[in-house]
């Protein structure tokens, strides 16, 4: 049974990429950090289960990218997508200045475990599971603390500093008020798996025709699919019957149609919505929110945790001494802000070009689509692949980790 009340020096709301490797970097560093996740273990539905280049050179600069590949994962060297009948070549990951020149694919529940491994090899590392942020506690004009739920009952929790990383429909940020500037979205995602065969293709790929599009991703012995409907379409989808959804998928891959038995109704079939949104001011004195929770991310380019990992690295760079010292200023907190804010800004206007370029027009057309001319560029000028290989695997200023390490 919990005390009544906790103290520690950073309260992290929410397990997933951003809170968990902020809680490991703070750990590491000496100061006394306190993760709530409100789930029971990181098992859940599919949320992203991309590591990226920039996260596996993070890895390297902690010394446990040896350790970290030990774990099951696929790679992904070159990304491709066909729309109509024309297949372009998108990305090569193959030049990247990394030492892992390719995105591994590793369920996120093993990368999150991984975290937690490595976190609690220190003292100051404190995770709590099935514990639920609830509310903020607010003393002078100042967060001081959170109310937190857990099996064992209600409890407070005092720090000098909490940190909102419980993702886009964060509790913290909605309890602190934070004004949110909301994107907009044209699509929700269904995500079924279905399995890989010998003779399959190894590359992860997408595939754009009239009115749908579908991105598989090769996860060694299963696909994992992701089919695209255009935004609060899945009343439609499901009206047209589950054989018809099942035809189109067939449409789009026929190399699955000896195995769409595998997918036996709608409960096998899960349906993600998406949403791009941002806080114009992720902080208040006592309160900073980073990953999802200041802005979540499209999955376009699969960069929302790559993305959430590097606010991580950027805050825990720039807090974890004024932590150990005890003179957290909100001007820190806005220097956290300040300096990820360009680069989750590029990458957002990149996703909403290509949600409302490419993707809203073929979701709403019912002729078969042409890649636009400048995407045949890629197929023509194979360099011009590392572009965005360098923009999905290494984002916009990467950051390195700058932490030192405490002794454990
Ligand atoms: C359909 C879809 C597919 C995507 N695919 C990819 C992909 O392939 N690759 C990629 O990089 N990104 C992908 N993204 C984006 C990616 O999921 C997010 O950008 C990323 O997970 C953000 O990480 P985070 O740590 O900020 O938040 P989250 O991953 O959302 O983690 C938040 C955590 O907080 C916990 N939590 C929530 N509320 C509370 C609370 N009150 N108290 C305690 N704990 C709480 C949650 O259980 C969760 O564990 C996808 C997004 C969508 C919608």
């Amino acid at each position: 049974m919990p005390s009544a009340s906790l103290t520690t020096t950073c309260c992290i709301a929410g397990g997933g990429p951003a809170g968990m490797m902020l809680g490991f970097l703070l750990a590491r560093a000496g100061v006394k950090v306190t993760v709530l996740e409100k789930h029971a273990d990181f098992l859940r539905d599919f949320r992203g289960d991309t590591i990226h280049p920039s996260t596996l050179e993070l890895m390297h600069e902690l010394g446990l990218l040896d350790e970290f590949l030990k774990l099951p994962h696929s790679r992904v060297e070159r990304l491709s997508g066909q729309i109509g009948d024309t297949t372009i070549h998108l990305a090569d990951f193959t030049h990247l200045p990394t030492h892992c020149k390719f995105i591994a694919l590793m369920p996120q529940w093993d990368f999150l475990d991984f975290l937690s491994v490595q976190g609690k090899r220190y003292p100051a590392f404190d995770l709590h599971m099935r514990t639920e942020a609830t509310e903020l506690i607010e003393e002078g004009g100042r967060v001081v603390g959170v109310k937190a739920k857990s099996p064992d009952g209600e409890f407070d929790i005092r720090a000098d500093l909490v940190v909102g990383c419980d993702g886009r429909h964060s509790t913290v940020r909605e309890r602190a008020g934070f004004a949110v500037e909301n994107l907009g979205a044209p699509m929700d995602i269904l995500w079924f798996r279905i399995s890989r065969r010998e003779g399959d293709t190894a590359e992860t790929f997408g595939h754009m025709e009239a009115g749908m599009m579908m991105v598989m991703l090769n996860r060694n012995d299963y696909w994992q699919c992701a089919y695209v409907i255009p935004k609060g379409g899945i009343d439609r989808v499901k009206a047209k019957g589950f054989p018809a959804f099942l035809d189109s998928i067939a449409f789009m891959s026929p190399f699955l149609r000896d195995r769409l038995g595998e997918v036996k109704g709608w409960d096998d079939v899960k349906l993600l919505t998406v949403a791009v949104d941002r806080l114009p001011r992720w902080h208040k004195p006592g309160l900073l929110c980073i990953g999802d929770a200041a802005h979540a991310m499209s999955p376009i380019g699969g960069v929302g945790i790559n993305l959430a990992i590097q606010d991580a690295v950027a805050a825990a760079n720039i807090l974890a001494a004024p932590l150990k010292q005890g003179r957290v200023t909100e001007a820190l907190l806005d220097a956290v802000q300040a300096r990820r804010t360009m680069p989750m800004r590029v990458i957002q206007w990149l996703q909403l070009q290509i949600q409302n370029r490419v993707l809203s027009p073929v979701l709403g057309t019912a002729k078969r689509p042409k890649p636009p001319v400048a995407a045949m560029f890629f197929n023509w000028f194979p360099p011009l692949r590392r572009i965005p290989a360098r923009l999905i695997g290494l984002g916009v200023r990467p950051e390195h980790v700058r932490t030192p390490e405490a002794r454990p």
